[in-house]
């Protein structure tokens, strides 16, 4: 329910919007194989992406915890926005081409930072506090780590942006 609820409101903001599984796309399998050669990640086949104004979805995404589905779509809407604001092209080079050297991509490292505030902001609204701060020490291995391509190897910094964003979530201060 919750799940189509979310779908039913990116559907109306994005009237383009479409949803494909993994195994019905060429281009997801070629990623795929990329991303394993180039960081050893295998992963791929379980993660959500967006290119152009589609969601890639893994196969089995409708077997997953509503509650995560929810969160995961709500960091990807952030990208969907990303897309329209920069157009597709742009996005990509942005994304794609400080992709090498491995390890030094800043500004896909603050796109992505981006779509995980709203990781950040889901996980407390549906889970809870407690739940928003178990999320820190994945967060630093995914961008410091291979599965985003050691996209921001510097945890410390990483720890500061989670850190000022999580005091952003809990703070009681109207805003
Ligand atoms: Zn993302």
């Amino acid at each position: 329910m919750i799940v189509s609820g979310q779908l039913e409101r990116l559907r109306a903001e994005f009237p383009g919007l479409r949803i494909i599984r993994h195994s019905d796309s060429r281009l997801i399998a070629l990623i795929s194989r990329a991303l394993r050669l180039l960081t050893g990640n295998r992963d791929f086949a379980r993660t959500f992406c967006v290119i152009g104004q589609a969601i890639y979805v893994p196969d089995e995404w409708e077997r997953m915890d509503p509650v995560s589905i929810v969160i995961v779509l709500r960091h990807e809407r952030i990208h969907l926005l990303q897309v329209r604001r920069y157009g597709m092209p742009m996005l990509a080079f942005l994304y794609l081409v400080p992709f090498f050297p491995l390890g030094l991509a800043y500004v896909r490292a603050r796109l992505e930072w981006e779509a995980f505030e709203e990781t950040l902001r889901a996980t407390h609204e549906l889970r809870g506090e407690q739940a928003m701060l178990a999320l820190r020490p994945h967060i630093l291995e995914w961008f410091t780590g291979p599965r985003y391509g050691w996209m921001w190897p510097f945890p410390a910094q990483v720890g500061s942006w989670f850190d000022q964003a999580a005091a952003r979530m809990t703070s009681t201060r109207p805003h």
